[in-house]
């Protein structure tokens, strides 16, 4: 029996569904727009990290029921599988799980960075650039990531978002990607990868690049988001890059920055056309020179993606850090641009950062190992549920201290009417802790 559009909708919210590859924007709201087309992202673009690339080749098939279900609450005419070529198993077993539907087909990405960046993705699929400060469905696309899609697919069975697959790589034994319930401690996943080599490690959570570090380990747990951890030393340069002084860096890059435009030079966006200059940020700011920033709002068009600085300065500098900063203060302001995009590049395909020079360059080629799957092993005794797994509003306890619940079960809420997407207990048990900001469940 069809479903209408609404119906989708409240499933997917009902299940919890939020964006699984980026700071998760609540599903049910991002699907609630009339695209032509539905991006699948299967890009799994950041490098170590292989969590999307099993759920691939182990769940194709509910990838693409997701897709046919956000096709159909959308109406898009086609639906997309972006996949990078490399990923063989996986492309042979999304092309399967499609062959008999003519509305959704796979399309090869190649294996450079940041292949999975909304903009890339888009413009290699239909050619098309959203312009700065727009939205995908202002070029008619909608980009949803393979595991979001799987929860998509699970959702409109009445299955809640209670898991994830996550890479656990670096520094461990032996670095493993599983399937583990959402508020599994950090520190439990390490064990189950056989344990940190390092006494006193770093730890990014999410990918080499875009991912954040924390010294704190033991108050880290997976979230709805949380697709890799990486274990590394403190000393190492990937480490000092993201998380050294600010106004140090500031400082070094007044004096060592010799506007080279090496940065700009290997910025994805600006080869799309989006104005977007990393080394002219650098002279402005160091050089205290506003008047030399040509459009003083390119940095809105910056993704973070992290190349400017971990592959093109040749002096050790963060000109992403800067131009970030900048784009959060043009956010903060509400400063808007209705520029449109310049012509792409001709040499963009010439000029696309191999995933392999991204490896080398940031320091991580040890740790880029084959990284099996682990079917079997013990779930955690206890999660935490942080109450904040979403772009919005947190959400609001619906169970209190003591109270028994079950897997699936939801257990809290965002305020009604605001921006947000429920959370449900991943284990069965009881809760034994109840706060503004998260909720902790055990197996007694
Ligand atoms: S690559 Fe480094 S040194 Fe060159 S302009 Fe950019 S920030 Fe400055
Ligand atoms: S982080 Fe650097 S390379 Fe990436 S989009 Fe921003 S300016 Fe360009």
């Amino acid at each position: 029996m069809a479903r209408t559009k609404e119906q989708i909708l409240d499933l997917i919210q009902a299940a919890g569904v939020v964006g699984a590859g980026g700071a998760g924007f609540p599903t049910h709201v991002k699907l609630n727009s009339s695209p032509e087309y539905v991006i699948a992202n299967c890009a799994e673009c950041e490098p170590l990290i292989r969590s999307d690339k099993y759920l691939m080749e182990m769940h194709a098939e509910e990838i693409v029921d997701g897709m046919r279900a956000a096709l159909e609450a959308t109406g898009a005419r086609y639906g997309v599988l972006a996949v990078k070529e490399k990923n063989h198993a996986a492309v042979d077993a999304l092309e399967r799980a499609c062959a008999d539907d003519p509305q959704i087909n796979v399309h090869l990405l190649e294996n450079y960075y940041p292949a999975g960046d909304e903009q890339q993705i888009i413009y290699e699929v239909t050619g098309r650039v959203i312009p700065v400060g727009q939205l995908p469905i202002s070029v008619g696309c909608v980009v949803i990531n393979a595991q979001t899609l799987r929860h998509v697919a699970q959702a409109v069975r009445g299955v809640p978002v209670t898991s994830r697959n996550v890479t656990v790589c670096g520094e461990v034994a032996s670095p493993v990607t599983l399937e583990v319930p959402i508020g599994t401690a950090v520190d439990y996943l390490i064990e189950l990868a056989g344990g940190s080599l390092l006494a006193d490690p770093a730890v990014i959570i999410g990918g080499p690049l875009m991912g954040r570090v924390t010294f704190d380990i033991a108050h880290e747990f997976v979230t709805k988001t949380t697709n890799g951890v990486i274990v590394l030393p403190k000393d190492h340069p990937l480490i000092d890059k993201k998380n050294s002084d600010f106004d140090r860096q500031y400082r070094i890059a007044r004096s060592a920055c010799c506007q080279c435009n090496y940065c700009t030079l290997i910025c994805p966006r600006s080869h799309l056309g989006l104005g977007v200059q990393p080394h002219k940020i650098m002279q402005a700011l160091t050089l205290n020179r506003a008047e030399v920033l040509t459009d003083g709002l390119s940095a809105l068009g910056c993704c973070n993606c992290g190349l400017c600085t971990y592959v093109g300065c040749n002096m050790g500098l963060t000109p992403n850090r800067f131009i970030y900063a900048v784009r959060a203060d043009l956010l903060k302001k509400k400063v808007k641009t209705d520029k449109q995009p310049a012509p792409v590049n001709k040499m963009r395909d010439l000029v696309k950062a191999p995933t392999h020079r991204v490896i080398q360059r940031t320091g991580i080629a040890a740790y880029d190992v084959d990284v099996p799957f682990l079917s079997d092993h013990r779930p955690p005794a206890a999660v935490r549920i942080m109450l904040r797994q979403h772009i919005g509003a947190a959400c609001v306890p619906t169970v209190a201290r003591d109270d028994r619940v079950t897997c699936g079960q939801c257990i809290g809420a965002p305020p009604e009417g605001a921006l947000g997407a429920r959370v449900h207990a991943s284990i069965s048990g009881t809760v034994i802790a109840v706060t503004e900001d998260h909720i902790d469940i055990m197996d007694i």
